[in-house]
């Protein structure tokens, strides 16, 4: 019996011993989930895969209104924001580069029928609401419709706090092809990307159709080697991508707590009952969203159990 009390003391140990936990700002939920959000095409009217300008325009004025703050998503995956206390993190993703995502004008100006357009003018009225998202584009196909134009709409998206991100070379199913293949794939996208905006680190990988390629670990890290032309000689290009995301699901969790697998990360897609049912389940359930306590934080700096103890354990949903 004796023995039994001094292990249960000895084991109680590093409890004691843990520096107390700093106190967060009131309302503060660190541990709460993310939406990420991923948008396909855009144009005059809504649909499963297209988003309306007006739509899109009511669907920044509703997340700023309900306390949401847009990052991208290397800083989600980097723990690399510091959002207002009591605001919530969002991530707006844009899948396939699709015409209407962006487009200039014959003025060469950022046209306003175009949700980057959109999202520039919301921003000019709401400051807080910045065009922060995440572009997936496939350099083999049309990126945003007009070829002459690829690289200033990338380097102004950047410019503006964007991210380009990769989606393979031409959008093929992943898991139907070879690893040779694959690896041409997910690496010439890059290349194309490395072309486009010298110096710039691709983080991201958006898998098409959300379907992983046969090894899965091949999304997230590989390298290819290849000609990226004919007549060219050969290059070598190396990816090792912290956020690989699907195509839907639900809400992320916090990339704050450990043991985030950063490289199967769950999306929400877009349209209008799915967007306006995690809009209302966040609203019903303020106890599952992530609150920023207004400071900065490293990605899994926070324990995910003590003790086996899972803490501050969210119920199913
Ligand atoms: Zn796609």
């Amino acid at each position: 019996m004796r023995i039994r009390l001094w292990a249960l003391f000895f084991a109680a140990l590093p409890l004691l011993a843990a520096p107390p936990l700093k106190p967060l700002a009131r309302g503060a939920n660190l541990r709460g989930e993310v939406m990420i959000l991923v948008y396909h095409k855009f144009g005059p009217a809504d649909g499963r895969w297209t988003r309306s300008f007006d739509s899109f325009s009511q669907d920044l004025a509703r997340l700023d209104a309900a306390g949401y703050r847009p990052i991208t998503l290397r800083q989600y995956i980097t723990g690399d924001f510091a959002l207002p206390a009591g605001a919530s993190p969002v991530v707006l993703t844009f899948d396939d580069g699709s015409a209407y995502q962006m487009r200039f004008g014959p003025d060469g100006k950022l046209s306003a029928d175009s949700a980057v357009g959109r999202w520039a003018a919301f921003a000019a009225q709401h400051p807080e609401f910045p065009v922060h998202g995440t572009f997936f584009i496939n350099p083999g196909d049309d990126v945003f419709g007009q070829r002459d134009a690829i690289q200033a709409k990338l380097r102004m998206l950047v410019q503006m706090g964007s991210e380009v991100g990769n989606h393979t070379l031409t959008h093929p199913n992943l898991s139907k092809l070879s690893n040779a293949a694959i690896e041409r794939e997910i690496g010439m996208g890059q290349y194309d990307i490395d072309r486009w905006l010298p110096g710039y680190q691709v983080v991201s990988l958006a898998l098409p159709y959300g379907i992983f390629p046969k090894p899965p670990a091949l999304a997230a890290v590989g390298a290819w080697t290849g000609a990226p032309q004919p007549h060219r000689s050969d290059v070598t290009v190396r990816w090792h991508y912290p956020a690989v995301v699907k195509v839907g699901a639900g809400p992320a969790p916090s990339p704050l707590v450990a043991g985030l697998e950063g490289d199967k990360l769950p999306r929400i897609q877009v349209f209008t009952p799915e967007f306006d049912k995690w809009m209302s389940y966040f609203a019903a359930h303020p106890a599952r969203r992530f609150v920023s306590d207004g400071e900065r934080h490293a990605a899994g700096s926070l324990p995910a159990s003590v003790s086996g103890h899972r803490l501050a354990g969210l119920p199913a949903r």
